[in-house]
């Protein structure tokens, strides 16, 4: 056996989850949760096209944020439930950029309220963002995916869609949807090196829940083990384990990101 050298120390492993040279996009990566999942794929190499809607100057502090921690990216502002709108932009994306390997379908509206006042309006613009949405980024983000043999599909949906929640009876039907859509992508393009997965936070400190009441953030996190609200770095850990390479054998999985409220 050779002796060992001091001159030639061994080579330092290629660390784990690194998306060095991965292009990926994440629709509502203005605030909260797409904002932190943005800035942790770039934190792990990724080059990250960074969606909104509307908030171009938020967009623009997250592309800020990517740029300033040495990563980069670029401002992609469309509609995710305009469908022409998505797969325009996702054509142009892989155009300039050759490739999107991950796709993180994260922009969602939620309009709380008890079943006896819903209004159509609501739930039709919650199916609109939440649910065509997603399915319009995963059409779009596919077919190059297939072609790379590389890719990542994540939807973001949410603990009231596992568990049911007063008062979000529409919401929590546009975010369940997204298991069964995810899981049936999965099983089409398995096999072609995409998997598609569903990250699944409990309430977590963003915009969308800040009208929590007092009382509901004590109940709230009463009912938690982990003794606290989610941070939007909690969830995007768990987009980057998905979004890596070490996840390939992870498909049409849930993953619950939630301190425990629902086990
Ligand atoms: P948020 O702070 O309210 O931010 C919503 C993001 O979605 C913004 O970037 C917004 O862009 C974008 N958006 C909304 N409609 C859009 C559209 N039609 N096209 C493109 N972008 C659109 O939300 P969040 O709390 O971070 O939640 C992110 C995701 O996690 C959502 O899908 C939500 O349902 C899910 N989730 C959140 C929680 C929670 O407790 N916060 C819990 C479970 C699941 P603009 O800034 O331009 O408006």
């Amino acid at each position: 056996m050779a002796p060992a050298t001091s001159a030639h120390p061994p080579e330092p492993q290629t660390p784990m989850f690194d998306l060095t040279g991965r292009v990926a996009l994440v629709t509502g990566a203005s605030r909260g949760i797409g904002r932190a999942t943005a800035l942790a794929l770039a934190s792990r190499g990724a080059w990250v096209a960074i969606n909104y809607a509307s908030n171009a100057d938020a967009a623009g502090e997250t592309l800020s944020a990517i740029r300033a921690a040495g990563g980069d990216g670029e401002l992609l502002p469309f509609d995710v439930s305009d469908g022409a709108a998505v797969a325009a932009a996702v054509e142009g994306l892989v155009q300039r950029k050759g490739s999107i390997a991950v796709a993180v379908a994260n922009a969602g509206v939620n309009v709380d309220s008890l079943l006896l006042r819903a209004q159509e309006e609501d739930f039709d613009r919650m199916l609109a963002t939440n649910v065509k949405g997603t399915l319009f980024l995963a059409k779009a983000a596919v077919r190059p995916m297939m072609k790379a043999r590389y890719g990542r599909i994540i939807a973001l949906s949410s603990v009231s869609g596992e568990m049911g929640n007063a008062g979000q009876a529409m919401y929590a039907a546009s975010k369940s949807a997204l298991v069964g859509m995810m899981r049936s992508i999965a099983r089409e393009y398995g096999s072609r090196g995409v998997t598609a997965n569903v990250v699944s936070p409990g309430f977590v400190e963003t915009d969308m829940t800040a009208g929590l009441g007092d009382e509901a953030r004590r109940k709230m996190i009463e009912l938690t083990p982990a003794g606290r609200l989610g941070r939007p770095e909690d969830v995007a850990a768990a987009v980057v384990y998905l979004a890596s390479a070490e996840a390939a054998w992870v498909t049409g999985q849930v993953l619950s990101v939630n301190g425990g409220l629902r086990m």
